[in-house]
């Protein structure tokens, strides 16, 4: 599959076109308007240093040829004209995705096979909108996709083995290891793995047990893991956390979340990129 169309082009969509263009694919990038579009170039100048960085074989002229293989429209069905596979990456709520899918779904070519990379909501939520629901699965893509580079693949029930396979090995092709999924999880297995793990070390935190350095240290001296669960929290971010615990039916997630606002946001201590969180750096 050599055309790619993404759909979004804000923090994850962006970064989807961008790697797929370094890996050699023609991309098309949609967004709801040219004025959105036209801050791209921005983004690229923001992404090619940190390729530069993270990846040894980056040279500028790769990057260019990256760009030069993206091309825009915000008019969906020329967007979609000779699309192999489409991934959407537009806001995570239910009903623009699925409002995006049905239009997706009556516009796309026969021959295209349809991906989102929702974070949070199942592929067999949005399966019956695409008009196609055995050519619609999820790959979803973590923060960074240059670096962090796993590709959770995870069809619905509805999902045919055969395009699963090929979307496993599109993964591959524009960089990313592929991790195959072979029953709907919320979460898929990063988050179904690492959201436990920072609750049980929040949970530490506010029953008075151990220090945040010291309950890392653990961790790390103990498995071999190069980082604990609050450097963890301080690359998220103090505000993810946050609102995922402030409503908890559980009394404990929710003293979480007030001592993080009480003790880091009030203060604009935010995580890593605000130069302080649990750590100062
Ligand atoms: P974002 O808000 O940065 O970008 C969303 C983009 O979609 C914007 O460019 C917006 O203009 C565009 N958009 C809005 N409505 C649209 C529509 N109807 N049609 C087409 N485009 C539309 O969001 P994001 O953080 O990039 O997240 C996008 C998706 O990726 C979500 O499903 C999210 O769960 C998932 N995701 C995000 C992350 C992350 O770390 N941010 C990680 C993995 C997956």
């Amino acid at each position: 599959m050599q055309n790619l169309t993404v759909l979004g082009t804000g923090v994850l969509g962006s970064q989807i076109i961008f790697q797929a263009a370094y890996s050699g694919k023609q991309v098309v990038a949609y967004d709801l308007n040219d004025e959105i579009l036209a801050k791209l170039p921005e983004r690229w100048e923001y992404l090619k240093p940190m390729y530069l960085r993270d990846l040894p074989d980056a040279t500028p002229e790769k990057l260019d040829a990256a760009v030069a293989r993206i091309s825009t429209s915000s008019d969906l069905g020329a967007a979609l004209a000779d699309a192999d596979i489409v991934i959407e990456a537009v806001p995570e709520r239910l009903d623009i995705k699925q409002s995006t899918w049905e239009q997706v779904g009556k516009l796309a070519p026969e021959k295209t096979i349809f991906c989102t990379n929702s974070s949070t909501l199942l592929p067999s939520d949005i399966a019956p909108f695409t008009g196609r629901p055995e050519k619609f699965l999820a790959l979803h893509f973590a923060n960074e996709v240059w670096a962090k580079n796993t590709g959770e693949v995870m069809g619905h029930p509805g999902t045919d083995p055969a395009v699963f396979e090929q979307v496993a090995e599109f993964a591959e092709e524009i960089g990313m290891v592929p991790i195959r999924i072979y029953k709907e999880q919320p979460g898929y297995v990063l988050n179904s793995l690492l959201v436990p793990f920072l609750d049980a070390a929040g949970k530490l935190l506010v029953r008075g047990v151990a220090e945040p350095k010291d309950i890392d240290n653990t961790w790390k001296i103990a498995t071999g893991s190069p980082v604990g669960p609050f450097e963890i929290y301080d690359v998220v971010g103090m505000m993810t956390p946050y609102q995922l615990n402030k409503d908890s039916a559980d009394p404990e997630s929710r003293e979480f979340a007030e001592y993080i606002k009480r003790e880091y946001i009030d203060r604009g201590w935010l995580g890593k990129g605000s130069g302080r969180g649990f750590y100062d750096y």
